[in-house]
């Protein structure tokens, strides 16, 4: 089906989101999501559940993650989808780019004490659903609910982001390995949300030529994260490139997310939705025809 209402990204309590797999199945349900992945960040172990519950509320499932990479010594993020979630390759590959995650955390609540933040550690850690992967995202939670800002934008701009004093520079995945991994486990890898980056135009198309190079098939066009002319100007880049086109909420919590599961645009009716590379892959719940 070409037209229809997928949502291939969004987290959960495995990762930095703060519903579990099966509430975020039922949301996307209600929503009218017909399609479904959840894509937890460097992590696989809410699919099972996940699967389970996309078969109960009677939505189609793809398996998903989002791998983190630095490229150019920028961090961005790689999607995968449908992939065969027992590789084991995939799983050490994720399993090694999550590992230095609580050492960091660590070094971010130093440097947040240095700035006059104390117990940032044990802040962040408490949202963290999954000790093995606490975010960034979790620390925003910890500096809201304490008062220290507003909202979680207001914690990035000050603190979070490159360049402020709780942000820790981080060696994740290669680009070629991210992309390696997800496709030899039989999925399909996105480049996700490309209008995040502070990439110059040369960057760019560096990194487009290296993820298609690689191996990469598709890249997120409709996403919560983009804007309407963003929206159009990745529409013309998957057809340059020619990379299938993917869509996504990148939900994370009904507080937080301007974007909820299945809210948004339609693909432009130009482009190759992902999906179509991923029919055999696509776990079909009986009440889809
Ligand atoms: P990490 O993987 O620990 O570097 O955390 C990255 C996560 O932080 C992203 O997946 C988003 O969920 C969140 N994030 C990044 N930038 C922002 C922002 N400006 N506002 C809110 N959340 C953000
Ligand atoms: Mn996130
Ligand atoms: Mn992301
Ligand atoms: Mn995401």
């Amino acid at each position: 089906m070409k037209t229809q209402n997928a949502d291939l990204h969004c987290h959960s309590v495995v990762s930095d989101g703060t519903l579990t797999p099966a509430q975020l199945a039922l949301r996307a349900k209600t929503n009218g999501v017909s399609l479904w992945a959840l894509t937890d960040h460097d992590e696989t172990g809410g699919l099972t559940d996940a699967a389970s519950a996309a078969a109960a509320v009677g939505l189609d499932f793809l398996t998903g993650v989002e791998i983190s990479v630095t490229f150019l010594r920028q961090t961005i993020h790689i999607v995968g989808l449908g992939f065969d979630a027992d590789n084991a390759t995939l799983k050490a590959g994720l399993l090694q780019t999550r590992s230095g995650r609580l050492r960091r955390a660590r070094q971010m609540a130093d440097d947040l004490a240095r700035v006059g933040i104390a117990g940032a550690f044990e802040g962040a850690l408490h949202y963290a659903g999954n000790p093995d992967l606490v975010s960034r995202t979790h620390f925003a939670r910890f500096l809201v609910d304490t008062g220290v800002c507003r909202d979680t934008g207001e914690v990035f701009r000050k603190y979070l982001n490159d360049g402020k004093p709780g942000y820790v520079a981080h060696q994740w995945a290669t680009l070629q390995n991210a992309v390696g991994w997800i496709t030899r486990a039989g999925g399909v890898a996105v480049l996700a949300h490309p209008a995040r980056y502070r990439f110059d135009s040369n960057q760019e198309w560096a990194l487009l030529a290296d993820f298609k190079g690689h191996g990469g098939q598709a890249i997120e066009v409709v996403t919560g994260s983009h804007s309407v002319d963003e929206c159009k100007t990745y529409a013309q880049t998957a057809i340059e490139f020619g990379l299938a086109a993917s869509r996504g909420s990148d939900f994370h919590s009904p507080d937080e997310s301007h974007t909820d599961l299945g809210i948004l645009p339609p693909l432009p009716g130009t482009l190759t939705p992902v999906w179509t590379l991923l029919a055999d892959r696509i776990v079909r719940s009986s009440s889809s025809c």
